[in-house]
């Protein structure tokens, strides 16, 4: 055991105690003084020289993690890792990727994909969607979750877009936004996939997640979320850049246990909550 370690023993005459006390009254804080029950001395740093290799840490003070060089350095190494995705729903007309996003609300793509098959093909038209209750399509969509509330979405849906709008999805998002079940999100990923009209950006749980890890916001808010987004990525890559960021939350940026290690955008991301990190971790950057 080094010298200095072994705990020595008191003195019969307790001077070294008295000695301890007047040291310790002597850094404490005034209350402490006063009430003479001082907790603890405070611990004191040995002076090292600093080594002539060090480098200083770097100050995070100034940092933008808003800048346009790092956005656009987010968005090039993400047409690098992902460069021809799109939406994951199967579908073959606007109508049925409205259905598709409705239906994967608390889902997974994946589950929706397998239940809408055979639902166009039992009904192939919006208007046979229009001529059901909600009550007839509730068995039909049970697996994807909350099917009672679904079931109203799809075929209120249906009704408006057949008695409002001659049978065809609208490509405006003032008229998607009158469709029960239809917010932004839905709106967006039928406008930015089946229209290619870039009008927002989709801000669904994986944008949400990792743009709050890459610090693009600081809101909880999909729709504030979305004001952020818009302000500082090009609107050419709207589309591309929601369908990007969600393929990264599928495969490296999970919501628990992100796999940093593997992720190529690691050594520009301070999340908080990574898993491995080379850089900086920043408090304030979590999801
Ligand atoms: S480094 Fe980790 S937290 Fe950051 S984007 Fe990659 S996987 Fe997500």
């Amino acid at each position: 055991m080094p010298r200095g370690v072994v705990p020595r023993q008191p003195a019969r005459t307790g001077r070294q105690d008295k000695v301890r006390v007047a040291r310790t009254l002597m850094s404490a804080k005034p209350d402490q003084k006063q009430s003479g029950r001082a907790k603890a001395a405070p611990v004191r740093a040995k002076a090292v020289a600093p080594s002539k290799s060090a480098k200083p840490a770097k100050s995070t003070k100034g940092y933008n993690p808003m800048a346009p060089e790092r956005v656009a350095e987010i968005l090039k190494r993400l047409n690098d890792l992902y460069p021809d995705v799109t939406c994951a729903l199967t579908h073959r007309s606007a109508w049925e990727l409205l259905v598709a996003t409705i239906l994967s609300a608390q889902s997974t793509d994946v589950n929706v994909n397998r239940v809408t098959p055979e639902l166009f093909r039992k009904y192939p038209t919006v208007q046979a969607f229009a001529a059901l209750t909600p009550e007839q399509l509730e068995p039909d969509v049970r697996s994807t979750g909350f099917f009672r509330n679904k079931s109203k979405s799809v075929v209120g849906a249906a009704k408006k877009i057949v008695s409002d709008f001659g049978g065809q999805v609208p490509d405006d998002i003032d008229k998607l936004l009158t469709l029960p079940g239809v917010a932004r999100k839905t709106a967006n990923v039928v406008l930015g996939t089946w229209f290619k009209k870039a009008i927002g950006v989709v801000v669904d749980t994986h944008v949400h997640r990792i743009s709050r890890r890459w610090e693009l916001t600081k809101e909880n808010d999909p729709q504030k979320i979305e004001q952020d987004l818009m302000k500082i990525i090009p609107q050419d890559r709207w589309i591309l850049f929601s369908h990007q960021v969600i393929w990264h939350g599928r495969k490296l940026c999970f919501a628990r246990k992100p796999n940093c290690v593997q992720c190529p955008l690691e050594n520009i991301c301070h999340a908080a909550d990574k898993t491995w990190s080379t850089v900086e971790m920043h408090k304030g950057a979590t999801a």
